[in-house]
């Protein structure tokens, strides 16, 4: 007993020297495959709406860990900050907020239009029924069901949010969005869930009446925007996991945005 005793003492010393304090290294692959993050770290450094000097994101030190034995903050944010989800309710009366979503409705699969040699020369740029067509030639018909993300290539823009924001004299913001007519088609034919970009906004930014929003609102079609890194996803194949903090009422909220890639 004694020897037992000294052998569980010793394994569980040499455990805490190998791993105490240490970040764990990365587990082994799991069945759903590689992770991949769509989401910008959410900072007071991030691109915003309003286009204003003052973040709408800020981070005070509540507890220290010299002072109080442990690390903590309170932080308060705009709901349509850095990667975030819009809810229906952000344009239209009476559909579901952000915690009313359905759970089912936030694990899909992943389709990414590549249109970044469109909108390599032209801000102004809105996703086309073209660009479905020519997805579905080369990976077959979107799935009933999917979340669809166009991938524009701006957030290569993302570090430098003057250049992000893109206002121009017409006091807009200018960046590529969808179009209507591509959206209306992907809900309508292919029943698409969910909408996302690497833009601030699934309507263009050279617009002040929202049609994009305006026709998913209705439609009970959620967005995800400022969404990161979807150069590194296949075009075809891939799950995302749509997970937003559950803001009671909340017309949208910051999400962590995972792909799942086999
Ligand atoms: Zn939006």
């Amino acid at each position: 007993m004694k020897w037992k005793t000294f052998a569980i003492g010793w394994s569980l010393a040499l455990a805490l020297l190998l791993f105490a304090a240490r970040k764990p290294p990365m587990p082994e692959q799991n069945s759903h495959g590689h992770v991949i993050d769509l989401t910008h770290n959410l900072n007071d450094r991030s691109p915003n709406w309003e286009g204003t000097k003052e973040s709408p994101f800020q981070a005070k030190e509540q507890g220290n860990l010299d002072r109080d034995g442990y690390y903590s903050r309170i932080f308060t944010t705009q709901e349509h900050y850095g990667t975030h989800l819009d809810a229906p309710a952000h344009f239209a009366r009476g559909m579901w907020t952000v915690d009313e979503i359905p759970a089912e409705r936030l694990v899909r699969p992943l389709v990414v239009l590549d249109v970044q040699t469109q909108t390599r020369n032209n801000p102004h740029y809105e996703v086309s029924v073209q660009d479905i067509s020519d997805w579905e030639d080369a990976h077959g018909a979107i799935p009933s069901g999917a979340v669809v993300m166009a991938y524009t290539g701006w957030d290569y823009r993302w570090n430098r949010p003057k250049e992000f924001h893109n206002l121009q004299e017409d006091g807009l913001p200018h960046f590529p969005g969808f179009s209507l007519e591509a959206v209306e088609f992907l809900v309508k034919t292919r029943q698409v869930v969910g909408l996302g970009i690497d833009t601030m906004s699934v309507d263009k930014g050279a617009t002040t009446t929202y049609p994009v929003h305006r026709f998913t609102s209705q439609a009970s079609v959620y967005h995800v925007e400022n969404v990161a890194n979807l150069g590194q996803v296949p075009p075809a194949g891939a799950t995302v996991v749509v997970a937003p903090v559950k803001l009671e009422n909340g017309s949208g909220a910051p999400v962590r945005l995972l792909a799942l890639v086999k």
